[in-house]
């Protein structure tokens, strides 16, 4: 199956960037790595004439400290990411996330937007940007906006951007000292493979009187999009860092928070069990790591 032709655009900048989007509108398509885009065009799954490659803007591939925050670039990909030395230090759960995307020539040319505007409810990326409390860097011709990683997905390849936005990047606070993260993927196969379920969670913690102060745990591949398990986080909030409560939540995280369904990677049964499981040790170990 060969792809289909198509005008290719390289912009070196992203306004030059946004006006061709805004010139194309619904006709162009954005591509970032392409390990998403020319495998849905090639097998027909969608359609365009018009691509803007949006590789060739330097700003858009880079990782950056800033302040109390870090700023992620739409273009990072996932190998960039995992050798990053602030990732690996502050955000260990994202780092494993894009440890575990697809094999290494995947990671080479996936990136962290593309992920995200594709949307997919087991994508790897998202659980560890929404425990990370991560904001999405949107832009348009008419301007600037930033959204909560936690509103954006709308559904199955469904986002809050608009036709003539792109994703710019993320801001992720610097998660506070007592504070520990943790993702876990369950697949069939160890890599390349579309979780079945895929967990995140954060937790900080008073060392004083050994009792959580803060949670936040994502769950992937059981809902339309990934999604905040906030019943669970909002009952083990003010009580102890002990297995019994990491127990707790995982059940609630599984009976409340999420309602998978059947298919063919896995029932919604099993999905649900899983979530349970990795809830647990995704809070353990986030507490360890807190610790
Ligand atoms: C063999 C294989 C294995 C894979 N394994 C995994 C896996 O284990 N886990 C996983 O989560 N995914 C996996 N994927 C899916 C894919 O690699 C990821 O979703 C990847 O992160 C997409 O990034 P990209 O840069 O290639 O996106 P692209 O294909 O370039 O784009 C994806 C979508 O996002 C839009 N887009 C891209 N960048 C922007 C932007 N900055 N602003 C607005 N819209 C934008 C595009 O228009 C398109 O709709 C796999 C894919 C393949 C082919």
């Amino acid at each position: 199956m060969l792809l289909p032709e198509f005008e290719l655009h390289e912009p070196v900048s992203i306004e030059d960037a946004l006006k061709l989007k805004k010139k194309h509108g619904k006709d162009a398509r954005l591509m970032a790595g392409g390990t998403d885009v020319l495998v849905l065009l090639k097998k027909k799954v969608i359609f365009t004439d018009t691509i803007i490659s949006l590789l060739q803007i330097k700003e858009l591939s880079q990782i950056k400290e800033s302040g109390n925050e870090v700023v992620i670039g739409a273009c990072a990909t996932m190998a960039q990411l995992s050798k990053s030395s602030v990732i690996k230090e502050k955000f260990g759960a994202l780092k494993s996330s894009c440890d575990n995307l697809g094999s290494h020539l995947i990671r080479n040319r996936a990136t962290i937007g593309g992920n995200c505007c594709n949307a997919s409810p087991a994508g790897d990326t998202m659980p560890s940007l929404m425990i990370y409390d991560a904001k999405v860097m949107i832009e348009s011709t008419d301007g600037k906006r930033e959204v909560s990683i936690k509103n954006f997905f709308k559904g199955p390849g469904v986002t809050d951007l608009a036709i003539h936005e792109i994703l710019t990047g993320f801001k992720l606070p610097i998660p506070p000292k007592n504070s520990g993260a943790h993702y876990i993927q369950l697949g069939k196969r160890r890599s390349s493979e579309i979780n079945v379920v895929n967990v995140g969670s954060f937790l900080e913690y008073d060392p004083d009187t050994k009792t959580i102060i803060n949670s936040r745990i994502a769950l992937g591949s059981v809902a339309a999009t990934p999604i905040r398990a906030q019943k669970a986080e909002e009952l083990i909030k003010g009580k102890p860092a002990k297995e019994d409560t990491f127990y707790t939540a995982g059940e609630t995280a599984r009976k409340e928070d999420c309602k998978p369904i059947d298919d063919f990677r896995g029932s919604a049964a099993y999905r649900q069990a899983m979530i349970g499981v990795l809830t647990k040790r995704t809070l353990q170990a986030s507490f360890e790591q807190a610790q």
